[in-house]
């Protein structure tokens, strides 16, 4: 079968998704090689412990920021250009050495979900994700649902996963070749950063407790549509549907 094409033109609704909880669960592979690939670049830190690192919502980008700080090493370019190229093939080692495992999964009720909107000539589908777009390019061709995303908004386009929404959304412009108001763009994600990078451009969230964060967390956090996880084809197509008509946030 041939994968579907990402749509040029005539897209009236911008979904962004979120990557790591919300189509996938790296059962670890994530944190594991950023722990290899950090001592495989700056192997003069191997003795020393790796800090806990908060993964959820967090951008790549930040969570480097963060260990430089911890190991004392400057953030120079050099420095990251030097971590990332470590990171990137240790990603997709342990993603193959994962799943050997039988570790690693797609969550419940994606590629029906996603092949269902692609299938929909009204909607534009791009990742927005902490991951670095080469990280994200391997998972999710590790996942095999790299085809349904052409752009997106990653964690090297910024560290603040705040500023990832007008990135995404001018990205999207420039291949659908329209502009889309905040009211037609709908963010999916799995943790509060998730809800609140939508909320920082004024776009809607779906969010879906199949990550971090629990179901209790996140209604907190008053998303426009919050969902256990995307099983359930009709009730999510729905959601999918009724967020637009969903009333702005007070
Ligand atoms: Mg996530």
């Amino acid at each position: 079968m041939m994968p579907p094409t990402p749509k040029v033109g005539g897209c009236a609704r911008l979904l962004l998704f979120d990557i790591d909880g919300t189509l996938i669960d790296t059962e670890g592979a994530g944190l594991r090689s950023f722990s290899e690939a950090f001592y495989l670049a700056f192997p003069e830190h191997s003795g020393q412990l790796f800090p806990p690192l908060e993964l959820g919502g967090a951008t790549d980008h930040g969570l480097i920021m963060h260990l430089f700080e911890h190991f004392g090493l400057e953030d120079l370019p050099l420095h990251r250009r030097r971590f990332f190229e470590s990171y990137t093939g240790k990603l997709a080692a342990s993603l193959e050495h994962f799943s050997k495992e039988g570790r690693g999964r797609l969550l419940p009720g994606v590629v029906d979900l996603l092949d269902a909107l692609a299938g929909d000539d009204d909607v534009a589908l791009a990742v927005l994700t902490g991951n670095t777009e080469a990280g994200a390019r391997v998972k999710l061709r590790h996942f095999q649902i790299d085809h349904y995303f052409s752009v997106g908004a990653y964690g090297d386009d910024h560290h603040d996963r705040n500023e990832l929404g007008p990135i995404a959304r001018e990205r999207a412009r420039q291949q659908c070749g329209r502009e889309f108001r905040s009211s037609e763009i709908v963010v999916i994600g799995d943790t509060l950063r998730d809800i609140a990078c939508a909320r920082a451009f004024g776009a809607k969230v779906i969010a879906v407790a199949t990550g971090a964060a629990t179901r209790a967390e996140l209604a907190a956090a008053s998303p426009d549509i919050l969902l256990d996880d995307f099983s359930d084809r009709e009730r999510v197509l729905d959601a999918f549907q009724s967020v637009f008509s969903s009333p702005a946030p007070a």
